[in-house]
């Protein structure tokens, strides 16, 4: 069994056979997915998956890139959301600095402001961090985020900041990248994550794994990620989907 600890069944990409890439996913023995929204439309569709589906979690937040779009009536939405028992985390939150459709400080306080609220309905986090690490890795720290934790997704940073997030209570997820031939860095650092903080995820539909890469994700693929960590691991693939299972369930508080 795998849980896909990040997916976005909730993207309009699967509107035509939402039924089949379940389906799929199950084949290949992903039981278990987290939807994850990053505004009104996609949040309010996670919550929808998650209540039709009993295998289907959700985790509502505000991504940065559409952080200028958030008001204080969406922030007391996540609140009211948070209470949702199919809702298992805040985000996905962060920075990302590679498109400019909110300015930085906007992206700041937006992220602020999402790990205060997780930090009062305890709540664990899920980090999109893109050509921003440093002022990922300073918001977490100043506003206490190792309180609730949670996930660094699609990890692709060095082992240094990789150790400082475990330090601050994360986990670090990994996703297609990972598979991709020339990903030197995140294969070397992967390798070096320890079991008990590891997770494995699509982020679909983007950042498809190889030999898939440029269609388009599905959970059923996180399978690929999970069996690239256990060769560089050099560790049984059984006993990777096993460990990431228990880790997920343990963050996300579900059996
Ligand atoms: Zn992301
Ligand atoms: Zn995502």
């Amino acid at each position: 069994m795998l849980i896909d600890t990040h997916v976005h069944l909730n993207a309009e990409q699967y509107n035509e056979d939402l039924e089949e890439v379940i389906e799929r996913a199950q084949a290949e023995g992903v039981k278990t997915m987290v939807v994850v929204g990053f505004d009104t439309e996609t949040i309010t569709r996670a919550i929808e998956l998650a209540e039709k589906y009993p295998f289907l979690y959700a985790s509502v937040g505000w991504h940065p890139v559409d952080a200028i779009d958030m008001t204080d009536e969406d922030l007391k939405w996540l609140e009211e959301l948070a209470s949702h028992p199919k809702v298992v985390a805040l985000g996905e939150m962060g920075l990302d600095y590679h498109w400019d459709k909110s300015p930085k400080d906007i992206q700041k306080e937006v992220f602020r402001k999402q790990i205060a609220l997780a930090k009062k309905v305890k709540l664990p986090i899920i980090i999109h961090n893109r050509e921003a690490t440093q002022d990922v890795m300073d918001i977490l720290k100043e506003e206490g985020a190792e309180e609730v934790g949670g996930i660094m997704h699609c990890f692709s940073g060095s082992e240094e900041i990789a150790k400082e997030c475990m330090k601050m209570n994360f986990y670090i997820s990994f996703g297609g990248p990972v598979t991709f031939k020339n990903a030197k860095n995140v294969k070397e650092v992967a390798a070096q994550i320890p079991l008990d903080r590891l997770l494995v995820e699509t982020d679909c539909p983007y950042l498809t794994p190889h030999p898939f890469r440029g269609k388009r994700n599905e959970p059923a693929y996180v399978k690929l990620v999970a069996e690239e960590i256990a060769a560089l691991k050099d560790v049984p693939f059984e006993k990777i989907a096993e460990i990431t299972t228990a880790n997920a369930k343990k963050l996300f508080g579900i059996d």
